[in-house]
Formats: C-alpha cells, sequence, structure tokens
C-alpha cells in the first residue's frame, strides 16, 4: 500500500479512516481488516454475487499453469513498453484488444487531456491503460475484482496503487479522487446507475469521468443485431448491452455533464468491419455519414457539476 494512499481510502464496511498495519489496512473504528498480499490490497471479502460469479468466471478461463502466467507477463512487459510483435499478438489475443484500447486511449487524451492528480481506474485488469496514466503524471488507484492486477508491468511504481474491490463500492473518501476511469470495464456494472453515483461520490467538483470503449449502442443499431458477449455472459462474465440513451441519463443523473466522444474510424477500418458481417466493402463510403449511429465502442467524458 502506497503511503499517499492511505489516507484517501475509508473503510466500506462503516466509513471510518483505515490505518495501515502489518498484513494490510486497518479500520480505525470497526474491527473490519483488509489484507495486502503481493503489494495488492482486498477489499473483497463479502463480494456481491454477481462479482463473485465473475470474478470465478475469469479465473477458469485464465488456468493455473504457472508457466503460462509467466509468459503473460512477459508479454505484458513488451507491451507494456511498446515492443509488442504481431506474433505475441497472435498469441494471446487479449493484446490485440488491448492495443487497439491503447490507441483510442491516447487519441481521446489528445482532446480530452488528463488533470494532473489521483485517477482511480475502475476494471484496471493487466494495468495496462494504468502505465497511460502515469506517463501522464498522474498517480493511479488500480480497481479489479480479479488478480489480473498482480501482473501490473508496473507493480514497483510508486505511483501506482492496486485494489481488489467492487466498482459500485470503491473504499475511497468523497471528492477523493480528480479522475475516474474505466476502459470497457463499466458495462461490467452489475448496477450501472449505481456505479454513476459512486464515481461521482469519490470524485472531486470538476473532477473527470471518462468510460472509454464501453458498449454504447444506439436504438438504430439494434436491428442490426444484438451479438455481444453471449458466450462470455454464459460463462458467468456481466456483459451487458444498454442503449446510449440510458448511459447518458444515468450519468446526467448523478450529477455529471455527458459528452460523448467518438473514436475516429478510417475508411480501412470500416471496411474491415463490413467484411467481418459478410457485407460488401463498395459500402464502406456510404457507411462513413452514418458511423456515429452505427459505432458501438464509444466514449463517455463527464464532468462532475458543483463547487
Ligand atoms: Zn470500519
Amino acid at each position: 500500500m502506497r503511503d499517499w494512499a492511505v489516507g484517501l481510502f475509508r473503510c466500506p464496511a462503516c466509513g471510518a479512516a483505515l490505518r495501515r498495519e502489518a498484513e494490510g489496512l486497518a479500520c480505525a473504528s470497526c474491527p473490519a481488516r483488509y489484507p495486502t498480499d503481493d503489494d495488492v490490497t482486498s477489499f473483497l471479502d463479502r463480494p456481491n454475487a454477481i462479482v463473485a460469479r465473475e470474478a470465478s468466471a475469469v479465473s477458469t478461463l485464465d488456468g493455473q499453469s504457472p508457466e503460462a502466467t509467466e509468459r503473460l507477463r512477459v508479454l505484458l512487459g513488451r507491451f507494456d513498453g511498446d515492443g509488442v510483435s504481431p506474433q505475441d499478438l497472435l498469441e494471446y489475443r487479449c493484446l490485440q484488444h488491448a492495443l487497439d484500447s491503447r490507441g483510442q486511449i491516447r487519441e481521446l487524451l489528445r482532446s480530452h487531456p488528463l488533470s494532473p492528480g489521483v485517477v482511480l481506474e475502475i476494471g484496471a485488469d493487466h494495468c495496462w491503460a494504468s502505465s497511460v496514466f502515469l506517463d501522464a503524471g498522474c498517480r493511479v488507484i488500480a480497481l479489479d475484482i480479479t488478480d489480473h492486477l498482480r501482473l501490473a508491468p508496473r507493480a514497483s511504481d510508486p505511483g501506482l496503487c492496486r485494489i481488489k474491490s467492487d466498482m459500485n463500492a470503491p473504499p475511497l473518501r468523497d471528492g477523493s479522487v480528480d479522475t475516474v476511469w474505466a476502459t470497457a470495464a463499466a458495462h461490467h456494472s452489475w448496477d450501472l446507475g449505481r456505479t454513476f453515483r459512486e464515481a461521482a461520490r469519490v470524485l472531486r467538483p470538476g473532477g473527470r469521468l471518462y468510460f472509454a470503449c464501453e458498449p454504447m449502442p444506439s436504438w438504430l443499431r439494434y436491428p442490426f443485431g444484438t451479438d455481444f458477449g453471449h458466450e462470455e455472459r454464459a460463462l458467468g462474465i456481466n456483459e451487458t448491452w444498454v442503449p446510449r440513451g440510458r448511459w447518458l441519463r444515468l450519468c446526467a443523473t448523478a450529477g455529471f455533464e455527458p459528452e460523448l466522444v467518438f473514436p475516429a474510424m478510417d475508411r480501412e477500418t470500416v471496411a474491415s468491419r463490413l467484411r467481418s458481417r459478410h457485407l460488401p466493402t463498395a459500402l464502406a463510403p456510404l457507411a462513413l455519414p452514418f458511423l456515429r449511429t452505427l459505432q458501438v465502442s464509444i466514449h463517455l467524458v463527464a464532468t462532475k457539476l458543483g463547487s
């Protein structure tokens, strides 16, 4: 546990301050203890049933082989140093997804730069995006429900603090962070309205929320199919397909001023999407004007109102 982070936390059981002790953090008021193992502090002692099911599904998917884990650690290290090869991407397909998302995050940050200060990153996974925020000069509290946090390429960075916690019960004091970030993670929430309310609670007034690369389909997208995440859902992963209007409504209700940001799509990207749906690529120039309506993975950037 990082010194700078201890004072930002509060006991999820009773709301009191936490203090450091030999094995982790302890509540100053009630008997609750939050153990630290491998530099990751766990606040997931009594997880919500949906969270428990998803964490168990992820661990089943990961398998138990120590060799595979070590191999992934090496690949994540290369990814972090921008040195990932095409073979690496074929070997571990999630890396390709992370690479695409990291490109979109960097693009988003060029138009909407981070404020200096502390970023709460929800659903931080292997902390591959945390590195982008560290490079921007921020400190990061990386939150996830899985042990993927242990493989963070910058685990020893003094600016990176890793916690296991439910995104709907972040163990943070009111107004304690400058930014709340998620990359394709907020849609795993078991209560999206609560996710926005908790984000608003922990953010300082004027702080920003970024929900990047989240599936936010418009109603016009629905006739083209909702073929998203069926396999993952069958395994116990909480994949959801929430209409764009509902994201905006829940965000505004929680006290934010939301803005949708659409990742740039060039003609070749559009053509490849059409190919994957067995549609003629000649449609690409025709599709471009309608992209915003049909794009599913987009960004929501929101500012917390108030002073
Ligand atoms: Zn307590």
